[in-house]
């Protein structure tokens, strides 16, 4: 999805913004000082026009002060965004800060808003004329308390937002679109910088360096893959607050623009909460998976404390990674390159499988076969039906069967274990619908 992300300092209405966007009250919460935003991308729709929106205001807590943190947001949108809406509070007019995020929005070629919020009446409007100064050409006078304003505003923004995803644009041709994520210090950069074939000197990104997100294609195993988003690999981040919401951020957006991704994982260290959430945002994107276990040259020795780290990671890997046992594993050492060419059969792997189609009737005989030998189990002397199935969609593989009743989830956790077994699905999540009829 194209991703449209709403900058400006505190205060402008910028959650009061993204809430009328989604059309809901409760979709931003007032949080506590200091923690950062769980949610940062929301699924958001405009007529017939699907887009993620981002509110950057995650950053406010941030203790360098104001100036620092809506710069910082201001990268990440410029960064990662495909538009941007800078808000500004018309009532107080363009402050020191908002001149600020002015420069350094000047500098993207993306299509900037400039949104004068707090027009809450008509005969407000003109107070929106100064903003004009700005020289981000017309302000869009709104009122995101009461919507007014909003819906020109969102017809103007989608005019100028990408029709096609960059997923969708794999269709038209061009090779395969790579995501490489995982959380800081796994070797994501030194992997791309490996595959690239030559040692990068990963520059820090001193604030004025921004450029936009690059995405590098790269030749592996005689083919060309784009890895995207890569200068959110290669960009230092040495914010301390605020890092975990930058990761979060680049990792949806990401998401968003590949159709596999490899999750990096350092095998030095014991798999965290952090590389589970990760591969969560993965499974819940849609997109194929590849777990490429890195740093393996670190355990490739015969010292019993490298012995023991190996024989705990085959428990950790049963224990913290059972529910992705589809994914293909690869060890690897970006800093060696040793078994770097094994990754590209995983991912040829894992994508063909996600694009695969099972034939309707091939399908209904799986089921046949299936319930002949494991009937759904009695529900108060009743038996839901399985009438049909289909598959509905492929990216990911997504099936849909007609029932006379709802199946159980563990019914249903059984059909999938089975459609792997019978047709492996290497690398793809799948997923289950059911249309139940009267
Ligand atoms: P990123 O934050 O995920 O991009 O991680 P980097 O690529 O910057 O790597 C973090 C650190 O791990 C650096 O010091 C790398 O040299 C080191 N590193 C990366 N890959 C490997 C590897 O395969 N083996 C070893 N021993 N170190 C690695």
């Amino acid at each position: 999805l194209p991703v449209v992300a709403i900058v400006g300092r505190p205060n402008v209405g910028k959650s009061q913004l993204v809430n009328r966007i989604l059309g809901r009250r409760e979709a931003v919460v007032e949080d506590t000082p200091g923690v950062t935003r769980d949610r940062v991308t929301y699924k958001a729709e405009w007529l017939d026009r699907r887009f993620s929106l981002v509110d950057t205001g995650g950053w406010e807590h941030s203790a360098k002060g104001i100036d620092r943190s809506v710069a910082a947001q201001s990268e990440i949108a410029i960064e990662l965004a495909d538009v941007i809406l800078f808000v500004v509070d018309a009532k107080v007019g363009a402050t020191a800060t908002d001149e600020h995020v002015v420069k350094l929005l000047r500098r993207t070629t993306k299509p900037v808003f400039l949104i004068a919020n707090k027009i809450d009446d008509p005969s407000h409007e003109v107070e929106a004329a100064p903003l004009w100064n700005l020289g981000l050409g017309e302000p869009h006078p709104i009122s995101a308390i009461h919507g007014r304003g909003v819906a020109d505003m969102l017809d103007a923004v989608m005019e100028k937002t990408p029709k096609i995803s960059a997923v969708a644009k794999h269709e038209i041709g061009g090779p395969r679109r790579v995501a490489i994520l995982g959380r800081p210090n796994v070797g994501k950069s030194s992997l791309l910088n490996k595959a690239a074939g030559e040692e990068r000197v990963v520059v820090d990104d001193v604030a004025g360096t921004t450029r936009d997100p690059v995405d590098e294609v790269v030749e592996l195993g005689g083919k060309l893959w784009t890895f995207v988003d890569t200068a959110g690999i290669r960009r230092r981040v040495h914010m301390h607050q605020g890092a975990d919401f930058y990761a979060s951020l680049r990792t949806s957006t990401a998401l968003e623009k590949a159709e596999v991704a490899v999750v990096v994982i350092d095998v030095s260290q014991p798999i965290s909460e952090q590389d589970i959430r990760i591969i969560e945002l993965v499974l819940e994107s849609g997109r194929a998976l590849v777990l490429a276990f890195n740093k393996w040259d670190l355990l490739d020795t015969p010292e019993l404390e490298q012995m023991e780290r190996r024989r705990f990671l085959e428990r950790e890997i049963e224990k913290d990674l059972a529910h992705v046992a589809w994914a293909p594993r690869v060890n690897i050492s970006a800093k060696t390159g040793r078994r770097l060419d094994k990754l590209v059969p995983a991912l040829e792997q894992a994508l063909e499988n996600w694009d695969r189609r099972i034939p309707t009737g091939k399908f209904n005989a799986f089921l046949t076969e299936l319930v002949a030998e494991h009937p759904h189990p009695l529900r108060g002397g009743k038996q839901p039906r399985i009438l049909f199935g289909t598959q509905a969609s492929t990216r990911p593989p997504t099936f849909v069967l007609f029932t006379t009743g709802f199946l159980d989830p563990g019914y249903r956790r059984f059909i999938q274990r089975r459609l792997r077994e019978l047709y492996s699905f290497e690398g793809t999540p799948i997923v289950v619908n059911m249309r139940v009829r009267e």
